[in-house]
């Protein structure tokens, strides 16, 4: 009877507890593998603009058409406003009319982490940079091929870095 009592509630409890205890030590590892720059708010604002601190560390959109780099089409890097990481790149950004600079997939795919955002009442997906967990923007379904995604990014997470060409390395 106690055998019986083992092997059908206390024994099934024990193995997800196990699970759900791995889980979260492999979630917290995955956390501080993934975010290598750690700052106070008060740091960040030194590094930072008003304007890169309110999207990257406030989580805030600038307004749509008004970003620096959303007709951009000089070919070349876009890296993170706040730890300099490579996160785009010209090749795969492209004219979505949304008003926000768009990419179909990223330069390095580790380098971006895609978080649950339920905010505003919607369910949507954030993208951080992983190196500094600087909020970028969102990432949507509705992108062109390959990938169908589309990375709708604020410029003012992104600082542009020019490609050089031929003509201009000695
Ligand atoms: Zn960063």
């Amino acid at each position: 009877m106690s055998n019986i009592f083992y092997r059908t509630l206390i024994l099934p409890l024990y193995l997800s507890f196990i699970q759900i205890n791995l889980l979260a030590q492999t979630g917290e590892a995955m956390n501080s593998a993934i975010k290598k720059i750690v700052k106070s708010d008060e740091e960040w604002k030194c590094d930072l603009t008003k304007e890169e601190f309110y999207i990257l560390r406030e989580k805030g959109t600038e307004r749509a058409f008004a970003g620096e780099y959303n007709k951009n089409k000089e070919p070349g890097n876009y890296v993170c406003a706040g730890c300099s990481s490579l996160l785009f790149s010209s090749e795969k950004k492209y004219d979505s009319g949304s008003g926000w600079p768009s990419f179909w997939e990223p330069a390095e795919e580790t380098n971006i982490i895609s978080k649950l955002d339920s905010s505003l009442g919607r369910i949507r997906t954030e993208a951080l940079c992983a190196n500094c967990g600087g909020h970028l923007g969102h990432v949507f379904n509705d992108g062109p091929d390959p990938t169908g995604l589309r990375y709708c990014i604020n410029s003012g997470a992104l600082h542009f870095q020019k490609e050089k060409s031929p003509d201009n390395i000695k």
